[in-house]
């Protein structure tokens, strides 16, 4: 659906690895290409350790170098290539052009500060208006999350608000700059499940009103399905299917797609089918030597142990890495 827009953001080609204190490298991420288009929202699906959050930590430049290390790739953000940048000029971009929403809002919520002056600083540092101007947008912006007592709210430290409400305080303080790209990495995984139905909607709220594309970072299929335009889902560092939301709820080809849609609640009874998928994310240093889901695949056949799966593109955007899917030539595995 949105092939045709513009993108705003261009992944391309991104591998990362650690340092580790042996001398050696863990590759966590591997190769992953991928555009975000404009105002569309893109989820980027994963367990935990499968390269989901270094991914978006990657994309803010916030990933921590070393340990972590670029290998290869290009990031661009309306055309800008992100990894060229000046840490100084990346600064800029961050809270401007891109901003990001963690989990948790207490890791970017100063305690020691008032809601006001955060507000105030953030705007400032990225609109030439005075502090009135900056304190009366900062207001407007809490009216607009829904914070019905935003005038008293204003003037309280972050820890004086519940979970929910400092939330939605994230949400004004990562869209006061009209950003282009918000990355939302589990926004509201730590919140109840009224409280996080509330906080996406708002989030899809500000993004039409914003004129914005959101990258979500999520384990959970429900919220990709309540959020998404298309997905993307992530294995052990690769990009293992992707597609339009309703394709690949409907239509899903890969066998960790279809587990993971298994862990999903059932609308009938609200219960899991299956509680997990059985297994676990292989380490980086131990990636199997052909596909990396092979040890926990039901499907799994020989060829599965020797070849790394390619990709195969299918209609409407679909793409699977899985040898379920014959057809498509096989990249022999280069040991
Ligand atoms: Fe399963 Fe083989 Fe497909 Fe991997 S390539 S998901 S092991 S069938």
């Amino acid at each position: 659906m949105t092939e045709h827009k513009k993108a705003v953001l261009q992944v391309a080609n991104l591998s990362i690895s650690f340092d580790l204190a042996n001398g050696k490298q863990a590759n966590v991420v591997e190769a992953v290409s991928f555009q975000v288009f404009e105002g569309e929202t893109l989820a980027l699906v994963g367990e935990s350790g499968s390269g989901k959050s270094v991914t978006s930590l990657a994309i803010m430049r916030l990933l921590q170098m070393p340990p972590g290390r670029i290998t290869s790739g290009e990031i661009l953000l309306n055309g800008k290539d992100l990894l060229q940048m000046k840490l100084d000029d990346m600064s800029s971009v961050r809270g401007n052009e891109m901003s990001m929403i963690f989990q948790e809002p207490m890791t970017s919520l100063d305690p020691v500060f008032k809601i006001s002056s955060q507000l105030v600083e953030g705007i400032r540092r990225h609109q030439q208006v005075d502090k009135k101007q900056a304190f009366a947008i900062a207001l407007s912006m809490l009216k607009e999350v829904g914070i019905a007592n935003a005038e008293k709210v204003i003037h309280e430290y972050p820890h004086q608000l519940s979970g929910g409400m400092r939330q939605r305080v994230m949400i004004a303080m990562a869209m006061a700059n009209n950003p282009k790209l918000l990355l939302a990495d589990e926004p509201t995984t730590a919140l109840d499940v009224t409280v996080q139905a509330q906080i996406l909607r708002l989030m899809l709220k500000m993004k039409e009103e914003h004129g914005s594309s959101i990258l979500f970072i999520t384990h959970d299929m429900g919220v990709v399905a309540e959020t998404a335009d298309r997905v993307m889902i992530m294995y052990a560092g690769q990009i293992v299917e992707s597609g339009p939301v309703e394709r690949i709820f409907t239509e899903p080809k890969h066998p960790y797609t279809t587990a993971l849609l298994q862990t999903m609640p059932s609308i009938a009874t609200n219960e899991r089918r299956l509680p997990t998928i059985p297994g676990t994310v292989p380490s980086p240093l131990n990636f199997p030597a052909g596909c990396r889901f092979a040890p926990r695949c039901q499907y799994a056949m020989d060829i599965c142990e020797r070849m790394i799966p390619s990709e195969k593109i299918f209609g409407d955007g679909q793409m699977v890495r899985c040898h379920l899917y014959k057809e498509k030539e096989v990249t022999a595995y280069d040991a």
